[in-house]
């Protein structure tokens, strides 16, 4: 372990070396080699803070966003949306009055800072380069169009990969027996290929994530072993094997498998907005003993509410300033809360409150909450995020249990549609409701 972290200071050592000659030269010896007067002369910069698996960014990615925002729209999605106090950026960005300075690796100071020029009233507004196609520039339609979301790229995620990977993720249970097993992974893909049908006859191109029970990524736990031990090295200092073995396996099914998906969402699907499609569930009160919960809700996230922790990744503060400067909180917002409406009138569940920390209400919609997790921040698009149904209620697994049935069946005295087509229902007709609005 100890020459693992030697190498590293050597690699970083040497990274400094090169990158930045006009110091060694202008103050030392020239008779001296590069590397040894960085280590004699200057601290190496410590390994930059990253998400787990994440790359250390490259600031002039944001140079294309230069003078297109104004101090004051930048400062309030910051305070409104991204974080939730400024506490949750000191130290790393500071607003002026005519641009915010970034701090380009938070644990190195000395590694500079990223200058973002605001825009002024004195210069016209540029168009933002995006990927993804706002509601105004989509074609007009009138308004009995029978097909409202006409020429609308989708990307649909189906949240877990189930199948044999389900209870690696956690992601199932099972309770009596001779029951099917509620599980995540699967749910979320039956839910998606309904949508896909519904919405495909709407006019929507959709394309899905995923389409079997198998994980997007290559990688496997065994394949990332080695970086889990230096990740936790970097992150928490010296682990157990136990701990380097669970970190592997997260991941795995986490991390490498959100970021690849990322990669097809961002590199081949190029949508106009994403859907992530989940199920929730409320702790157990003794996870080795399995008891149905009474509680049962709703609720949609859309991204923000970022931690100090979290900001000070320098790739995670990258990747929350490109959503800033991307405007996708107006849609992700006016979106979420449109289907969040139809989905309450579908499923009839109260919503889901958060205590405030993990998750930040922005507008009295008590359904939508901003919240910063893999996939809303990496899916460089407008993305929706659905936590509908807890999967340990009992009335779930009951609905769960009689599968996608036609028509209408009794529980607790109420005629329910299948609980994966009244899912999709209710993103179906929210969605419909948002684009006859704005287009
Ligand atoms: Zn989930």
């Amino acid at each position: 372990m100890r020459n693992t972290l030697f190498a590293r200071f050597l690699a970083v050592a040497l990274g400094i070396s090169i990158g930045t000659p006009g110091l060694i030269s202008s103050s030392l010896d020239k008779s001296i080699t590069g590397t040894l007067v960085v280590a004699a002369n200057k601290t190496p910069a410590p390994h930059p803070k990253l998400a787990r698996l994440g790359k250390k960014p490259d600031w002039s990615t944001l140079d294309k966003y230069q003078r297109t925002i104004t101090r004051a729209e930048f400062q309030r999605l910051l305070d409104h949306c991204y974080t939730r106090s400024g506490a949750d950026y000191k130290g790393l960005i500071q607003v002026f009055e005519d641009r915010a300075r970034i701090i380009k690796q938070s644990n190195h100071p000395e590694g500079g800072w990223y200058e973002l020029h605001f825009l002024t009233d004195r210069r016209k507004t540029k168009e933002i380069e995006r990927d993804w196609t706002a509601p105004w520039q989509m074609e007009k339609l009138p308004r009995n169009e029978n097909q409202p979301l006409k020429g609308i790229h989708i990307a649909i995620d189906p949240g877990h990969i189930g199948g044999e990977w389900a209870d690696i993720e956690g992601r199932k249970y099972t309770i009596g027996e001779d029951t099917i097993p509620v599980q995540e992974g699967e749910m979320t893909l039956k839910v998606a290929k309904i949508l896909q049908r519904d919405l495909t006859s709407l006019g929507a191109k959709i394309t899905l994530t995923r389409t079997t029970e198998e994980p997007v990524t290559k990688l496997r736990t065994e394949d990332l072993t080695k970086e889990a031990r230096l990740w936790l090295l970097e992150n928490k200092g010296l682990a157990p094997d136990s701990l380097v073995e669970a970190t592997a396996r997260r991941m795995f099914y986490v991390s490498s498998e959100i970021r690849e998906r990322a990669v097809l969402v961002n590199e081949e699907i190029k949508p106009d907005l994403a859907l992530c499609l989940h199920f929730d569930a409320s702790p157990w009160k003794n996870p080795y003993k399995p008891a149905f919960r009474d509680v049962n809700h709703l609720h949609l996230l859309i991204n923000g509410c970022y931690s100090y922790g979290e900001v000070s990744e320098d790739d995670t503060r990258i990747e929350m300033l490109e959503r800033i400067l991307q405007r996708v909180y107006y849609y992700e917002l006016r979106m979420a809360e449109e289907i969040a409406n139809s989905m309450a009138r579908e499923t009839r569940l109260p919503p889901f409150s958060y205590n405030g920390s993990s998750g930040k209400s922005v507008n009295s919609n008590p359904y939508v909450w901003s919240r910063n997790l893999l996939a809303n921040r990496k899916f460089m698009c407008p993305v929706v995020f659905f936590e509908p149904y807890c999967m340990n209620n009992k009335e779930v697994h009951s609905r769960v249990q009689a599968g996608e049935y036609r028509g209408l069946k009794e529980f607790g005295g109420i005629y329910k549609k299948n609980i994966f087509q009244e899912y999709a229902d209710g993103v179906t007709t929210g969605l419909v409701n948002y684009f006859r609005k704005v287009r």
